[in-house]
């Protein structure tokens, strides 16, 4: 305990004061002023940690409600992101199936064409009509068109073909001999061709976009991790300085602010979005709360 009785006495009284009980008063004083001395020396101290432990703690509330802050933008960044993810993904499926409609824009068909083949004998042929009008004739092989003895082929009615009704004039021989030959033919629609060729195009730049939007919404989802970590950190400091300081209070308020607004949000879509934020604030502040022990 304190002795300071010596306070009790006015500077006025110790003037008219007998000699003894002054020397009895001034060693009493002399006690006081050492226990007054020990004070300030304690106080000074304890300012000295003090004003050290205030300045920490205002460092760790900022910090705290900065990680507060940049958790909740990172997480309305975040939902903005997944919607956009979702849109993105839609256009993405839509432009995926008129691909998949359009990707047969060529059609294949078959079509009967004339061709000309070898033969190791020699054929009455038409050079008019490019008809094989007598294939293996027995008459001599001749180079002339135009001879005689084309009357005398097979195929001949006196001077006129009863194969292809031409004269016989124009017949020749030649070891070869014209074939109906069934071919495949490609033909491209053009039409669908471009719708295959835009929206293939198109499919690639939006799924580009959605691995951007995802890589960013990871980036997002970190940093929330992050500034709940950052929280988390300048919380267990803060109870070192001030245990009886509780941040939750401002957060919890934050929180129930959010709410109020939500409450009074008539768009379902912006509902929606808000419910999703208070939800993982709330997460936060529970997280938060579990430090409080
Ligand atoms: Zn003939
Ligand atoms: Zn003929
Ligand atoms: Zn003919």
């Amino acid at each position: 305990m304190m002795d300071n009785s010596s306070f009790n006495v006015k500077l006025e009284d110790i003037s008219g004061m007998r000699l003894s009980k002054k020397a009895i008063l001034t060693s009493k004083w002399a006690l006081s002023m050492e226990v007054i001395e020990e004070l300030i020396k304690d106080l000074s101290q304890y300012k000295e940690v003090g004003t050290k432990d205030f300045v920490t703690m205002r460092d760790e509330i900022n910090n705290a409600l900065k990680g507060y802050n940049d958790a909740k933008i990172n997480l309305k960044n975040w939902i903005a992101l997944q919607d956009k993810i979702t849109g993105i993904s839609i256009e993405r499926k839509l432009l995926d199936a008129t691909a998949e409609i359009n990707k047969n824009y060529t059609i294949k068909s078959k079509v009967w064409q004339t061709e000309t083949v070898e033969t190791s004998y020699h054929n009455t042929l038409c050079s008019r009509c490019n008809t094989l009008c007598h294939e293996r004739c027995g008459l001599q092989y001749t180079i002339n068109t135009n001879a005689n003895i084309f009357t005398g082929c097979a195929c001949m009615d006196d001077v006129k073909c009863n194969v292809c009704s031409c004269d016989y004039t124009v017949h020749f021989h030649d070891k070869k001999k014209p074939v109906r030959v069934e071919k495949e033919i490609t033909s491209v629609l053009a039409g669908m061709k471009e719708k295959y060729e835009v929206s293939t195009k198109n499919y690639e730049i939006k799924s580009k976009e959605e691995s951007k939007c995802i890589l960013e919404s990871e980036d997002c989802n970190n940093k929330v991790k992050s500034a709940q970590q950052k929280i988390t950190e300048s919380v267990k400091r803060l109870l070192v300085v001030n245990p009886d300081y509780n941040i939750l209070n401002e957060i919890e308020y934050d929180i129930k602010k959010n709410q109020h607004e939500l409450d009074n949000e008539k768009d379902m879509k912006i509902r929606t979005e808000k419910n999703s934020i208070i939800k993982a604030l709330t997460e936060i502040a529970h997280s938060i709360s579990s430090l409080f022990k």
